[in-house]
Formats: structure tokens, C-alpha cells, sequence
């Protein structure tokens, strides 16, 4: 038993998948959903907040707030601030997110690289933490500042340009990523030390250097010059104006097995290690994790319709494709999946692997979850299930020809070997049909025939 976890995640999964077939959550007529492992989420913000009160002096202020993109779903906020995480959000609809799950003002902070004058303002009146990404943004919060008080902790978004990881679109210390204030440019450490010089309320720096792709170290070098950055503000004012470093999220997560590695405490140990002044009590600290904290809690189990062959290729068509796994589909080698086979009945399939394409429902040929993948062949009737989709998939629904998004379930409970005590909870109701018309214009059907044409 390593502290990853994996046999309970195995036996957690297998016996949800068991129940969801049994008790008719998924089925003929529901031939998708996600599944979402309670205990496990739990598990790995305990885990999480664990490996920085190891790591931490007594006392100093920590913040682990969830980066709500990575699953932005109301239960699953609550969830996590009854373990005591808070939300980084990016948008009006994730702040508002929030706030239906009751996270705290004090335990949010808003990140964006775009808000509007009216989302600064709405935030420094609720009292939540904000970082600004640019000088720009920076006035706009001056003349909010000055024109009333407010409780919100401010800060600055820096990229120490460490360089990017695997995956390009997630890596935002490059020299030239969007985000933040580009610490190597020319006369740019000395427009910071100023503007926190002019700005006594300024008192926060924050860095996120990359998502999955980011080797640890590199991650670790971001956060030395992001603390480097806040000794050099400090000393030069000779006080100690900025008390918290936002140190991002980016956690990697192992896609290719259950195995929950590197873990938070391997991170946390990492960062102690290189960066040991940013853990001595003098910070608070204020962390964003999304992925990790989510992904291998998460399952899509999608009902096979058919299968056939195609010049000797194996397919099974299934109902997950392009709408729950976009990244996957378009950038599969960045973005490979973990498919399991499941039979008609839930139980896993094993036997001799062949060699088949995962297909998904849309229309287009590359709309495939997996291609040429060994494993035991899939059959009508059974179920394939994407692993590791708890983080960035089922929650962002692509629309791609009108399909609906799924139901997502929470499920707790279940003895090993039984799966009859498995517990369903429905975290989201699967879209319908009559909403996806309303939706895509259904109460405008003559705005372009009667309206235009005949009127005002
Ligand atoms: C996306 C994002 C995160 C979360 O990244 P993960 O890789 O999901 O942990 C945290 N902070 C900011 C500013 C982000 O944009």
C-alpha cells in the first residue's frame, strides 16, 4: 500500500461501476454519465492540506483554494469546503459558483487575465482576494481602491518565465505566456518594487506556472524566484508589505495508472527543501490546485452501441467522445486516457487483449477516446469507461453536434467484493433536449425570417 491510494480507488470504481449498471443510472436509454468518487475527493484534500502542516512553522496561514475551472460543479465546491478548501475562480459564473456553495469571501481569490471594471468592483466589495495581471488592471483597482474601502486582500500575478512543459497551451511561465507581469523583461523587477512602493495596500504576490505537462522542478524554480521577488519588494521598502505568496496550482497528475503520484507531500517536501524561507512563518501561504485534486476521482462510463470493423481495425462506438474529452480527441497525444472495459452487467472484462478504437458519438472521423488500444474486446451492450476524468472533463461540455451533457453522480459507500451498498447522489442532472433547443435559440425560430424581414 503506497499513499497513493490505488487498490481502494480500483475497488472503489469497480464497485460503483457494478451498482450504477445494476440500479439503472446508466442503461440503453442513459447511455452516459460521470461518476464521482466522495471518498476519494476527500482523501486527497486531506492529503493536500496534510503535506503543507508538515511542511509549514505553527500557526502560518494557508489557503488551498480549488481552481474551480478544473470541475466547476456547486456540490463539488460544497464538498470541498466542508474539508476546508476555499476556490480560485476566473469568471463571473465560477465567482458565482462560489457563492452558491457557500465558499467563504476570505477563502476565494479571483484570478482572471480579462476582468471587467464591474468584476473588480463586485469583488473588492465582497472581500475576496484578487490578483491583478497586469499595470492596466492594477489602475483600475487604484481608483477602486480610493473610492471605497474594502476588506480584499490585493496582489500582483508575476511569471518568472522559468520556461514551459510538455504541453505548450498549459505553460504560462514561457517568455511570452499572457499571464501576468514578465519578471525578465527589460526595467520590469523595477516597475514591481514601485508599484508596491506606491501601493502600501498591495500585499500579496502570486505566480502559477504551468498545469499538467510541468516537470516538479520547474515548478519549484518558479516559486524560488516568485519568493526571491518578494524578499527583494520587502527589503527595499524596509517592511514587510507583501505577507502572502499565491504559489498556483499546476500539481501533474499520473495518467497512466491508479497510482496518485507525485503526491502533495512529495511536492510540499520539494518546495520546503529548495524555498525553505517561504515556509518559516513569515508568509502566509495561498495555494490554487485543481487538476490533482480532482482527476483520479472522477470516471465516464459510456455505453457501447455498436461494434464493428473497419480494414481489419476493431471499433467499439461508444457514447463518450468529443463532448466530455475535447483536449483528448484533438490533442490525443498530450491528452491520452485510461480506458477500462466493463460488461453488460458492470463487472470488469478481462480475457485476451485485442487491439481496438475507442469511438466516440460525434460525427467526425477523429472523434475517437482511444485509438488502436489494447484491451479485452468490447462487445454491444458493454461499457467503456475514461479514467482519470474527475479534473477538466465531464464538466466541459463541448457541444459538438447538440450532443447533451451527462449526468454526473457522487457516489459513497459499497463494501469491497459487494457493490450493493454503493450510494448515489446526483450532482448534476444530464441536459435535455428541450433545453439544448432552448438553448441553442429555440425562442428566436423567426428572428431571422419574421423579425429582420417584416418589421420594426
Ligand atoms: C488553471 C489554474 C490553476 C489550476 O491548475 P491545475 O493544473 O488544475 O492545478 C491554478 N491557478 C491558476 C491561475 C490557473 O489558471
Amino acid at each position: 500500500m503506497t499513499d497513493g491510494g490505488a487498490p481502494h480507488t480500483t475497488t472503489r470504481r469497480d464497485e460503483a461501476v457494478r451498482s450504477a449498471v445494476e440500479q439503472g443510472l446508466v442503461g440503453p436509454g442513459t447511455p452516459i454519465i460521470g461518476l464521482l468518487d466522495v471518498a476519494g475527493i476527500r482523501e486527497g484534500a486531506a492529503a493536500l492540506r496534510a503535506a503543507f502542516d508538515a511542511v509549514t512553522a505553527p500557526g502560518t496561514p494557508v489557503l488551498h483554494a480549488f481552481a474551480v475551472k478544473a470541475a466547476p460543479l456547486v456540490p463539488v465546491l460544497r464538498l470541498l469546503r466542508t474539508e476546508g478548501i476555499g476556490a480560485e475562480v476566473a469568471s463571473p459564473g465560477e465567482l458565482a459558483l462560489a457563492r452558491a456553495a457557500g465558499v467563504r469571501a476570505d477563502h476565494t481569490v479571483l484570478d482572471s487575465p480579462a476582468k471587467t471594471p464591474a468584476e473588480l468592483r463586485e469583488a473588492l466589495a465582497l472581500g475576496i482576494a484578487v490578483n491583478a495581471d497586469n499595470p492596466q488592471e492594477l489602475a483600475r483597482i487604484d481608483a477602486l481602491v480610493a473610492s471605497a474601502p474594502t476588506r480584499s486582500p490585493l496582489g500582483l500575478r508575476v511569471n518568472p518565465q522559468v520556461g514551459g512543459g510538455s504541453i505548450g497551451a498549459l505553460s504560462t511561465a514561457t517568455p511570452t505566456s499572457k499571464f501576468g507581469v514578465a519578471l525578465r523583461d527589460e526595467g520590469a523587477r523595477e516597475w514591481v518594487v514601485r508599484a508596491y512602493r506606491e501601493r502600501p495596500w498591495l500585499t500579496r504576490l502570486h505566480a502559477h506556472s504551468g498545469s499538467q505537462g510541468m516537470p516538479l522542478g520547474l515548478m519549484a524554480r518558479g516559486i524560488e524566484e516568485t519568493y526571491a521577488l518578494a524578499e527583494e519588494v520587502n527589503a527595499r521598502l524596509g517592511r514587510r508589505q507583501i505577507d502572502t505568496v499565491d504559489i498556483g496550482g499546476g500539481l501533474p497528475v499520473n495518467f497512466t495508472s491508479d497510482e496518485q503520484t507525485p503526491t502533495y507531500a512529495a511536492y510540499a517536501r520539494l518546495l520546503a527543501e529548495r524555498v525553505p524561507g517561504l515556509f518559516d512563518g513569515r508568509y502566509g501561504l495561498v495555494t490554487e490546485f485543481g487538476r490533482s485534486l480532482l482527476a483520479k476521482h472522477g470516471t465516464v462510463l459510456a455505453r457501447v452501441e455498436y461494434t464493428k470493423s473497419s480494414g481489419g481495425r476493431r471499433i467499439a462506438v461508444t457514447h463518450a467522445g468529443v463532448q466530455i474529452a475535447a483536449r483528448t480527441v484533438y490533442a490525443p497525444d498530450a491528452w491520452p486516457l485510461r480506458i477500462a472495459a466493463y460488461d453488460a452487467k458492470g463487472l470488469p472484462k478481462s480475457g485476451p487483449e485485442v487491439a481496438q478504437d475507442v469511438a466516440g458519438p460525434a460525427c467526425f472521423a477523429g472523434d475517437l477516446l482511444a485509438e488502436n488500444r489494447s484491451l479485452p474486446p468490447l462487445d454491444q451492450g458493454d461499457y467503456a469507461a475514461a479514467l482519470d476524468t474527475g479534473a477538466y472533463y465531464f464538466a466541459h461540455h463541448y457541444a459538438y453536434n447538440s450532443l447533451a451533457r451527462p449526468a454526473v453522480y457522487g457516489f459513497a459507500g459499497g463494501v469491497a467484493g459487494g457493490g450493493r451498498g454503493v450510494r448515489f447522489a446526483l450532482v448534476r442532472a444530464a441536459q435535455t433536449v428541450e433545453e439544448i433547443v432552448a438553448e441553442s435559440g429555440g425562442a428566436q425560430v423567426d428572428a431571422l425570417t419574421n423579425a429582420l424581414t417584416n418589421g420594426v
